[in-house]
Parts: C-alpha cells; structure tokens; sequence
C-alpha cells in the first residue's frame, strides 16, 4: 500500500501549468464557441471583470481536424470542436502558448461535459502547447485555477449577457426568413452584436440600452411576414444547436428551405438547474435541502428579475413571442420524464417538443453528437412516447460527428421540409 503511495507521489502533476492570480493581467483569455453570440459575450464578461479575453473564430475545417486528432476518437464531438478551436488557434502563430488560457465550460458532473478540462489538457500537452493554462465555469476541485473562480459577480453578469443575447439571437431568426433584401438582418445582427458585446463590458443597464437599439434596428429591417413559413423547433445537446459550424449550417439549411427555424433559449438550459435543486430539496432528495432550497430560491429570484427585465425591452420587437418560462417546461414533463433526470439536456428535449406542439408547430428536429449516451435517453429515446401523445408530429433525429456532412443529412431533412409544408 505504502509503495502504491510511493508510487503514486512520484508521478509528474496532471496539471502543472495554473492559471494563477497574476495571469489574470498577463494571459488571454481564449473563450471557444457555444454559438458566435455566446462566446462574444462570455468574452466581454471576462474583460468587464478585468480579464484580457477575446472570442475564438469558429471551428473551421482545420480546427474540427486537429479536434479529432488530438482528443480521443470516442470523445464528445463538442469537446473535439472547442479544443480544435484552441488549436487551430494557436496553429496560426496568433499568439504565444504561454500567454494564454483557454476557458471551458464545467456544467454537467454527470456526462463528459464535466471532463473537457482534461481532454483539453492531454490536447494541449499532446500538440506541444503544455504552457497554456485553462481554467473552467465550474468548481476547481483539481485546483488548476487558482487566479479565477466563477463566483457570484461572473454567474450575475454572464445570466445578463445570455438573456441579451437570447434575445438578439431570437430576433435575427424570426427576421431572416421574412426580409425583402437578403442580408439585411444578418448585417443588423452583426453590428448589434458587437454593439452588446461592447455595452457589456460597463454592466448591465449598458448592454439593456445595447439590445434597445438592436431592437430598433430589426424593427426596421425591410420584411414581410403576411405569408407565414412553417416552423420547425431544433433541440438537442446544447453545443450542436447553436454552433454553425459543427451542426453544418443547419438553420441557415432549413431557412433556405422555405422553413422559420426556432431554437431554445441559452439561459433556459442554465436555470434548469435551479428549478431541479428546489424539487431535489422538496422531495428530500438533495444533500442539506434547507440550506440547497434557499439557496435556489435566492438565484431563482436573480434569474427571474434578470430575463423579467430583458423580456420588457425585447417586448417592443414587433415579432416578439413569449419564450416559455423554465418552471412551465418542468411541469409539462410530469408523469413523463423525472425532472431528476439532468445528463446532458435531461427532460429539456421532451418538455420543448411539447411545449411547442401544443402551439401548433409540427416539425422538430433532435441533434445530438454521435455516441452521446444522455441525450440519446432523452432525445431520440422519447421520439416513440412523444409521438403517441402527438401523433400529427414529425420527429427527426440527427446524430452528429467529424465526418458527417450535409450531404449525409440531407435526404431525411428534406422529407422533414416536404412534410411541414404540405400542412401549411
Ligand atoms: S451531453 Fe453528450 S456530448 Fe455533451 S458532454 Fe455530455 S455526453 Fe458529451
């Protein structure tokens, strides 16, 4: 036993390059891609609480290449894709290894989301940058981050930033496919982007004037929607739905297509756990419930007055449609999918199908990486229930990884389209 110990004390630390207090003014902070709006905005989170920080571009071909070649074949393919990010990065000379960070999400203890930190560091090592640092949104059990710590102040202003940008990103979707000149609303998009981003970095009364304007400019994009588009809802894990390049341009597809595409809300994902740790604690099920139940009440109450206050400005956009509240998508599920179920999207999947079909959208698409086992439960495993409930809907499931294409995916999503546009 001694000599296991012996043994164990000789090997060289897992993680030998900290991310430590002083380089929070010597490193940058890389932040990869959720979607372009999301690391755009965790970026400027970064730099409003005194980080150097900047968004990395999009997987591309090279970055989803060196992803699979330096992360484990049978690893998530969202892990491929933010880690490729970071080395396709540093493969450009942009910057010296040993002055950045590369910052991960740390969200799901049960799934590999939980894990992508070490990927990234056998990555990084494997590839020859041992000198970046990481650090990670989650709890630093391995202690690799000493120098940032996602407490109170961060959580508080990235909650504002994504209901911001939910916004933004709801808006450019419900325009595009009704605009009179092509590109209007992606340029609208793009210029308010920066604008928030921007707005961001001096708080959250800024970034709520920011969406204002945005607002404003979508309201005036040039669109027609007299004749309206059959509308298909994209749902699965939640890297796939939003990052362009690693779904294959999916919405844009569906757009092209005669569709209007609909998309979750980020900060609906986040506050999900929230609405399951009250129930944990209600039903006895949680750790020190008490004290998990009031600390849930109190970030309830910061997310409520949060998305409460951004829905007021995103209100005067004169496509606006309530987005559905968390607690009415966990009660839709009931006698369906235990709530406690929260690996990867968990009953999020189910409870937006069916949100959505009650109000009278017919095609759905569930996207989820090749081989990822919670939301293969929740999402293609609830296809067989769902369809006995809501017998009209189509459900099409799309299993992504490196090799696939949109020529793969093509076929079965263009049966999706003929069906939805034969019931309008
Ligand atoms: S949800 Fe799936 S793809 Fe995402 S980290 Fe978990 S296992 Fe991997």
């Amino acid at each position: 036993m001694k000599s296991a110990a012996r043994a164990a004390a000789a090997l060289p630390r897992p993680y030998s390059r900290l991310f430590s207090r002083s380089d929070k003014k010597r490193r940058v902070v890389l932040v990869p891609n959720l979607s372009r709006s999301f690391s755009t905005m965790a970026s400027a989170v970064f730099r409003s609480l005194g980080y150097r920080s900047v968004p990395l571009p999009l997987a591309d071909q090279q970055a989803q290449h060196l992803g699979k070649r330096f992360v484990h074949n049978d690893a998530c393919f969202p892990a491929q894709i933010n880690i490729g990010e970071c080395l396709r990065f540093l493969s450009t000379g942009a910057a010296a290894p040993g002055e950045v960070a590369l910052a991960l999400a740390k969200n799901c203890e049960d799934c590999r989301a939980g894990q992508y930190f070490a990927l990234a560091r056998k990555a990084l090592d494997d590839a020859g940058y041992p000198e970046v640092a990481i650090l990670t949104t989650g709890a630093d059990r391995k202690h690799i981050h000493p120098g940032f710590s996602s407490g109170l102040r961060y959580q508080l202003r990235m909650l504002w930033g994504m209901a911001v940008t939910d916004a933004l990103d709801a808006m450019v979707r419900a325009t595009r496919p009704y605009e009179l000149t092509p590109g209007c609303a992606d340029l609208a998009y793009e210029e308010h982007l920066d604008k928030i981003s921007r707005a961001l970095e001096h708080g959250a009364k800024k970034a709520c004037a920011a969406l204002g304007d945005a607002v404003r400019a979508f309201n005036d994009v040039p669109a027609d929607r007299s004749r309206k588009r059959p509308r298909v809802l994209v749902t699965g894990e939640i890297l796939m739905n939003y990052h362009e390049t690693a779904n294959r341009q999916l919405v844009r597809y569906l757009e092209k297509n005669g569709m209007e595409v609909l998309l979750p809300d980020i900060v609906t994902f986040f506050r999900r756990q929230v609405i399951v740790d009250k129930d944990m604690a209600r039903r006895g099920l949680a750790r020190r419930p008490v004290t998990k139940r009031m600390v849930a009440e109190a970030l309830d109450g910061a997310y409520r007055h949060v998305v409460g206050k951004v829905e007021l400005i995103y209100k005067h956009f004169r496509f606006y449609e309530p987005r559905p509240a968390v607690s009415e998508l966990a009660a839709s599920v009931a006698g369906f999918v235990d709530t406690a179920i929260m690996a990867g999207e968990g009953w999020l999947i189910p409870a937006e199908i069916m949100h959505y079909a009650r109000k009278g959208v017919t095609s759905f698409v569930i996207i989820q990486p090749f081989g990822c086992l919670p939301n293969q439960i929740t999402g293609r495993g609830i296809i067989k229930p769902l369809k006995e409930r809501f017998p009209h809907i189509n459900i099409l499931a799309l299993d992504y990884d490196y090799d696939v294409s949109m020529a793969n995916l093509e076929n079965r999503l263009q049966m999706l389209v003929m069906a939805a546009k034969q019931f309008t």
